[in-house]
């Protein structure tokens, strides 16, 4: 088997690592740090290379850059504890929009969400709604030209920098529930949208929206009137398209090897030789490796033009499972200094060990809880009985 890619995939990982090097300062990696992970000079930069338009699929007018480019260029700066998220979103939607969407949303949305200027958050998840997205309550009614909309979401993350919500409402109650949702790119800005805050056990800031008779046009209306699980599925297929890989361990296994060369045990040699301590960062380094096969199987296969899906699940599964591990292992062995927050003066290679301690669980929940995960690797891979 040869895992090595084609020379053009490791010339782009040559020039990713040069902007990396280049842009990623500690200045940006701190801006996160109030729990927004974007940085707006840093994520128009990537867009000033193309690399966000050049990841949109070729036969909607984007392209350039092959899945297995697209693989690089996640792996290198999720490898470096880039804040991407605003990346992964921009992309998704502006496929959505490109592939499903009319000329207004076309026009309105897509240049501006490519050359890196606006966002739109997801507004999937409300508060009797996550895991079971298609029950949705959130309503739009018509009303002459307009929709009305009323309803709550929760866990509308980059809502209070975006200027969109992609918002899944329910627009028919008298059929089965995927077939009455109904999607509209909603502007932010329009009377009676509110945005409230929550901030997370990870130090993420999220929000909560709230939508008190919102008036809209129908040309914010994307897919048909009751034909949204369309745009959902096209979502996830295109969100699939970039996530090659899941690598949220490595900054962390950096950190914690220059804290233990630092750190000295009650004999006075330094952490980093405890037989404990060694194995535990050869095991977090293996897991590592093993996300990369699924990172590079799952590239590969979209490579191939093959829609994947269990793989999908189980790179997300253990990425963000080991994640936690490795985590808790890290704090667990720095003992008390490790739990000193970012801020702190005293706090231990920045405090960073107890920031990645309380961001691990949440990589379980989004984007599909652990549990759900293992639904469908249970479901597709082993073909046990669905249990819903
Ligand atoms: C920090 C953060 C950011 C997020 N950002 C966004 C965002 O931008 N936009 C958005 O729309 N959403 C977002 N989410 C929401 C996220 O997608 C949901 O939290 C997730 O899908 C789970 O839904 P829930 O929280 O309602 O939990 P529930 O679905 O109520 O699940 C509760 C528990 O039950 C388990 N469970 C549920 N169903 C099953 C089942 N069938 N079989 C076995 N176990 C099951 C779950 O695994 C979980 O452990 C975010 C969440 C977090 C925490």
């Amino acid at each position: 088997m040869d895992w090595s890619f084609p020379p053009e995939a490791e010339e782009f990982r040559n020039e990713v690592k040069a902007f990396i090097a280049e842009h990623l300062t500690d200045d940006v990696i701190n801006s996160t740090h109030d729990g927004t992970i974007h940085n707006w000079d840093f994520h128009k930069k990537i867009a000033e290379r193309g690399w966000l338009g050049g990841a949109v699929p070729a036969d909607l007018g984007g392209g350039g850059k092959s899945a297995l480019e697209m693989a690089v260029m996640v792996e290198e700066l999720q490898l470096a504890g880039a804040p991407i998220d605003g990346m992964g979103v921009a992309i998704v939607v502006a496929s959505v929009v490109l592939e499903l969407g009319n000329d207004h949303l076309k026009e309105a949305i897509v240049p501006k969400l490519l050359s890196g200027e606006t966002l739109v958050s997801f507004g999937y998840t409300e508060p009797d709604s996550g895991s079971d997205v298609a029950a949705s309550q959130t309503r739009a009614v018509k009303d002459g030209d307009e929709w009305v909309i009323n309803g709550q979401k929760m866990w509308t993350t980059m809502a209070h920098i975006a200027d969109y919500v992609l918002l899944l409402t329910r627009t028919n109650t008298e059929v089965p529930k995927h077939k009455g949702l109904t999607f509209f790119i909603v502007p932010l800005s329009t009377p009676g949208i509110e945005i409230h805050p929550v901030h997370t056990m990870g130090t993420e800031r999220s929000n909560a929206t709230f939508y008190d008779s919102v008036r809209i046009g129908d040309e914010w209306r994307i897919g048909e009137v009751d034909g949204g699980w369309e745009i959902m599925k096209a979502a996830l297929k295109y969100e699939r398209g970039i996530a090659g890989g899941q690598f949220p361990s490595p900054p962390l296994i950096d950190a914690f090897i220059e804290y233990a060369r630092e750190a000295s045990r009650p004999d006075g040699t330094a952490l980093v030789e405890d037989q404990l301590v060694r194995e535990r960062l050869v095991r977090a380094m293996i897991d590592v490796e093993v996300c990369r096969g699924f990172a590079y199987n799952t590239a590969f296969l979209a490579s191939e033009g093959v829609m994947f899906g269990v793989e999908g699940s189980m790179t997300k599964l253990f990425a963000s499972e080991s994640y936690k591990k490795h985590s808790k292992w890290f704090i667990e062995m720095a003992g008390i200094e490790g739990l000193i927050s970012l801020g702190e003066e005293t706090a231990p290679v920045g405090g960073v060990l107890d920031e990645h301690f309380r961001h691990a669980p949440v990589t379980t929940i989004y984007g599909g809880t652990s549990e759900i995960s293992r639904n469908l690797i249970a479901e597709g891979l082993l073909g046990l009985p669905r249990t819903r």
